[in-house]
C-alpha cells in the first residue's frame, strides 16, 4: 500500500477551511437535510465560522458538532486532521509523544488527540468512508501463508479500511473469504466509493 505522505496531506488539506469542507461532505454525503425546510437544501459556507447555512431559510449546521471535533477550536481542526492522518498511516503504531513532536503540539494536547483518535479508529465512528478506499487484510499471530482463506487457523484477521483522505478503521473478521469480507466492507464504505483491495493484483 502506498503510504499517505505529509505532502499528500498538505495537498488535500491545506487549511482549516479545507478540513471543514471535507468533514461537511463526509458527514452529509447526500447533502444536508434542513430541519426547518424539511428537505435536502443547498448550504453555503459562512466565511470565518465553522458552519454552513441553508440557502432558503438561513438555518445553520455545524459539521464539527457530534463528532470527535465537537470540543475542538476551529483553528485546530487541521492539526487534528494531521494527527488522524499520521495515526492512520501507522495504524496507531505511534506514541503520543511522537505524535506531539510530529505535528508540533504540547505533550498534553498530543496525548488528548492520541487518546481520542486511537479510540475512534479502533471502534469506528459510524460514518462510512467515501471516495477511494483501500482494503487490506492483516493477520495477527503469525506469518501469512497458504491460500486465501486457508492456513489462517488460530490467527486473527484484521480488515484494514483506509480512506484516500486519511481515515482508517481496523475490523476484526473471522476469515478472508469473500462472503465475510464483502459485507464488512459494505458496512463501512459508502456505495459509490472506489474500493481497492491490495491483494487483487
Ligand atoms: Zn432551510
Amino acid at each position: 500500500m502506498k503510504k499517505y505522505s505529509t505532502k499528500d496531506f498538505d495537498r488535500d488539506f491545506p487549511t482549516d477551511d479545507a478540513c471543514l469542507e471535507h468533514l461537511f461532505h463526509t458527514k452529509y454525503p447526500d447533502g444536508v437535510s434542513c430541519k426547518k425546510c424539511q428537505k435536502i437544501t443547498k448550504h453555503h459556507r459562512i466565511q470565518g465560522r465553522p458552519c454552513y447555512s441553508c440557502e432558503y431559510c438561513g438555518s445553520h449546521v455545524y459539521p464539527m458538532a457530534e463528532t470527535i471535533f465537537k470540543d475542538t477550536r476551529f483553528d485546530h481542526l487541521r492539526l487534528w486532521f494531521k494527527a488522524i492522518a499520521y495515526m492512520s498511516v501507522t495504524r496507531c503504531g505511534i506514541s503520543s509523544r511522537q505524535l506531539s513532536r510530529d505535528i508540533g503540539v504540547t505533550v498534553k494536547t498530543g496525548w488528548r488527540m492520541w487518546t481520542v483518535i486511537r479510540k475512534t479508529l479502533s471502534e469506528g465512528d459510524g460514518i462510512k468512508f467515501v471516495g477511494q478506499v483501500e482494503v487490506d487484510e492483516t493477520y495477527i499471530g503469525g506469518k501469512r501463508h497458504g491460500k486465501r482463506g486457508r492456513g489462517s487457523e488460530n490467527k486473527t484477521v484484521v480488515l484494514g479500511i483506509v480512506e484516500r483522505k486519511g481515515r482508517a478503521r481496523g475490523i476484526i473478521v473471522p476469515d478472508v473469504r469473500a462472503k465475510t469480507l464483502v459485507p464488512a466492507v459494505e458496512a463501512n464504505v459508502v456505495k459509490d466509493a472506489t474500493v481497492v483491495n491490495n491483494h487483487q493484483h
